[in-house]
C-alpha cells in the first residue's frame, strides 16, 4: 500500500522550520522583581507605575483560605501537613 499524500522529510521540515517557541520575555519590575512584560508585577501588583493587584488583600485571602483547609482536614481526621508527628531525636 502506497500513501499517496505523504509529505517527504524535506517538505515536513520546511513546514517546522515556523514551529519553534520563543522564550518568555521577562523585565525587572521597580520593586526588583522579575516580572513578564506588559504583565502587572505578582510581588508589588503594579503595572506602569499604577497599583493593579491588591497584595495586602491577596496575601489576607491565602492565608484565611489556608487556615480553612486545614481546619477541614482536622475536622475530617485527615493528617494535615503543619502537624505531622515527626520522630523523636533520641531515646
Ligand atoms: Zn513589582
Amino acid at each position: 500500500m502506497v500513501v499517496r499524500m505523504r509529505a517527504n522529510r524535506s517538505k515536513t521540515g520546511k513546514r517546522r522550520s515556523h514551529a519553534a517557541l520563543t522564550s518568555m520575555r521577562s523585565v525587572k519590575c521597580e520593586c526588583g522583581a522579575p516580572r513578564l512584560s506588559h504583565r502587572a508585577c505578582y510581588e508589588c501588583g503594579k503595572y506602569n507605575g499604577h497599583i493593579i493587584i491588591d497584595v495586602v488583600a491577596r496575601a489576607k485571602r491565602e492565608a484565611r483560605r489556608a487556615t480553612r483547609k486545614e481546619k477541614d482536614l482536622r475536622a475530617s481526621g485527615q493528617q494535615t501537613e503543619s502537624k505531622k508527628e515527626e520522630p523523636s531525636p533520641s531515646t
